[in-house]
């Protein structure tokens, strides 16, 4: 089994968006990512920090809005009002989740489409669909550069993508799709899941659940992508793969941490720079 690095990938991706935000400001254009964050909820908080620290290595000026837990959803809809009007910010994103009392789908539909660096707006979500978009969905995206790193082609494969959300089976399975893989959406009602998943040249696991996929669901030599970020109870990350018994069949397999979740971030930046170019009128 070849260990999939998403740290080094990801830093490859960094450093490409680096070069693009550096040459943009030799034009003029000053990236800009705006990070709101509602409440205190431990997780969030390292991810928003890991975004920003990406921002700062890519040369993108991040602006933290850190909002206390009982933030009415009419406040947090103005602050996005806010930063939509603002020229100066390219990128708006709002970490999820939010408390109860705001509604996560009124707060992404009030985002411009075209500062959703996250992809989660309608409107995105559509130009995915249809496969001809500006912003990638970021740990999609992720994913596929990790496939892409193991010289495995997409291409006439069968791809198993187990996990049909919003965020990350629905536009993964899409993405495999345009890359012309054959591809089948497990969910919590699929029956015969193992055998399905055993047939996967490509299984990408984006369920939710510790050690879900066990060693006799990997087709041997299968490459395997786990998105999977589950806080075991003694506060260790894991992914939705038994990383020991699947390293001994899948010949390709990403790890957690260190494997999917650098990738998001790096495709966050890949995005936020993107949106800077569109909105000044700079192709690529
Ligand atoms: P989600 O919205 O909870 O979706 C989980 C999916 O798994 C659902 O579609 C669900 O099916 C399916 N599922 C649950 N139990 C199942 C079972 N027994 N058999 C088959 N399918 C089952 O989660 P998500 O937002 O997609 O995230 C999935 C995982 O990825 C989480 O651990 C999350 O933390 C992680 N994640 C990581 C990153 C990253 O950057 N690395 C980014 C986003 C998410 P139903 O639809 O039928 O309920």
């Amino acid at each position: 089994m070849q260990l999939i690095d998403g740290k080094q990938i990801s830093a490859q991706v960094k450093e490409r968006a680096a070069a693009e935000t550096a040459k943009l400001s030799e034009q003029g254009v000053a990236v800009c990512l705006a990070v709101v964050i509602v409440g205190d909820d431990p997780a969030s908080r390292i991810y928003v920090n890991n975004k920003k620290k990406a921002c700062a290595f890519c040369g993108i000026r991040s602006e933290e809005y850190a909002l206390p837990a009982e933030t009415t959803e009419e406040e947090l809809l103005a602050l996005v009002e806010k930063l939509n009007a603002d020229q100066a910010v390219n990128g708006i994103l709002v970490q999820l989740p939010l408390p109860r009392q705001i509604n996560e789908e009124r707060v992404i539909a009030a985002i411009r489409p075209e500062k959703d660096v996250d992809a989660f707006h309608a409107v995105n979500v559509g130009k995915i669909m249809i496969g001809n978009y500006d912003f990638l969905p970021c740990t999609p995206a992720g994913c596929i550069e990790l496939i892409d790193s193991t010289g495995v082609s997409i291409e006439g494969k069968r791809c198993v993508v187990i996990g049909r959300s919003n965020i990350v089976g629905k536009p993964m399975a899409m993405l495999l799709l345009h890359r012309n893989g054959t591809v089948t959406i497990c969910h919590s009602r699929t029956k015969n899941l193992s055998e399905i998943c055993r047939e996967a040249d490509i299984l990408v696991a984006a369920v939710g659940k510790a050690n879900f996929v066990t060693a006799d669901m990997v087709k041997e030599g299968a490459v395997v992508i786990d998105v999977g970020m589950n806080r075991l109870d003694n506060g260790k990350l894991c992914g939705d793969v038994d990383f020991e018994a699947v390293s001994k069949v899948a010949g390709y397999l990403t790890p957690v941490p260190g494997g999917v979740g650098p990738m998001t971030i790096a495709t966050l930046m890949q995005n936020t720079v993107k949106a800077a170019k569109i909105q000044n009128g700079i192709k690529d």
